[in-house]
């Protein structure tokens, strides 16, 4: 049988038979822990497919996403046949054990806002609502389960997470007045213009190997742009570009 990857951000599918018919359509989203430190999404994926839990997406600590289960399904995640059901379900990795909150890295949480907005805009979710109870419908496992996930530092993002990826739902991507970037640029700025790029047709997709990094597929993209708008092809985001990006807004 042959599965089909939901989301366009997801890399690749390794997937496993822990899951419910939903018998609905699903109306909410949980975001998760990893209990093992610095997983990457296929690690959590192979022990999923060896287990009897399981999650509909992870993401690794570089930022990486992994689909396990297809959204259709509802993944053996929240210990509730009733919230499996509701729930499509994510997996973060953690950076840093217990001792220190259960931190997340901020491309796995980058990724995970990327992955909320893409979930609820496909299935027609509206706006993230974080309530800080089960009426909203950005969710926490402890709410519905014995347990400690999603730990301090991820709950804490709760309303981080609902406030970035209704930006992305609302279609506002607003790039840093500093306009520059080359090669060899990384962090959230360039996830932004990555997010741009993406919103235009010129970059598909999340790659692993590139995600928050200005590398070779993203100076191709800025090349892509720059061809279409006659700008200097470069591959090198500058003043030039931003000018074009400014008047595109408008
Ligand atoms: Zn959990």
């Amino acid at each position: 049988m042959s599965r089909k990857i939901d989301s366009k951000f997801a890399s690749n599918g390794i997937w496993n038979n822990n899951y419910f018919i939903r018998g609905r359509k699903p109306d909410c989203v949980f975001v998760h822990i990893m209990c093992a430190p610095k997983w990457s999404s296929d690690v959590c994926g192979a022990y999923f497919a060896r287990s009897k839990v399981s999650s509909n997406y992870g993401i690794g600590y570089k930022g990486d996403i992994c689909q396990y289960v297809e959204e259709k399904y509802g993944a053996w995640a929240q210990g509730s046949q009733y919230w499996n059901k509701r729930g499509i379900s994510i997996e973060l990795a953690n950076s840093t054990g217990a001792d220190k909150g259960w931190k997340v890295s901020d491309e796995t949480l980058e990724s995970c806002i990327e992955l909320v907005a893409d979930i609820f805009i496909r299935n027609g979710l509206g706006h993230v609502n974080y309530t800080g109870t089960t009426k909203g419908n950005l969710l926490m496992h402890k709410w519905v389960a014995a347990t400690s996930c999603p730990g301090v530092y991820v709950a804490s993002k709760f309303p981080h997470i609902e406030k970035e990826a209704n930006k992305i739902i609302d279609g506002e991507i607003r790039l840093p007045e500093r306009g520059y970037f080359k090669k060899g640029d990384h962090g959230r700025s360039v996830r932004i213009l990555q997010r741009w790029l993406r919103k235009q047709g010129f970059y598909k997709g999340l790659h692993k190997g590139d995600i928050g990094t200005y590398k070779s597929l993203t100076a191709g993209a800025v090349k892509k742009f720059q061809r279409k708008y006659s700008l200097v092809v470069d591959g090198e985001f500058g003043q030039e570009c931003l000018k074009k990006y400014k008047e595109l807004k408008e």
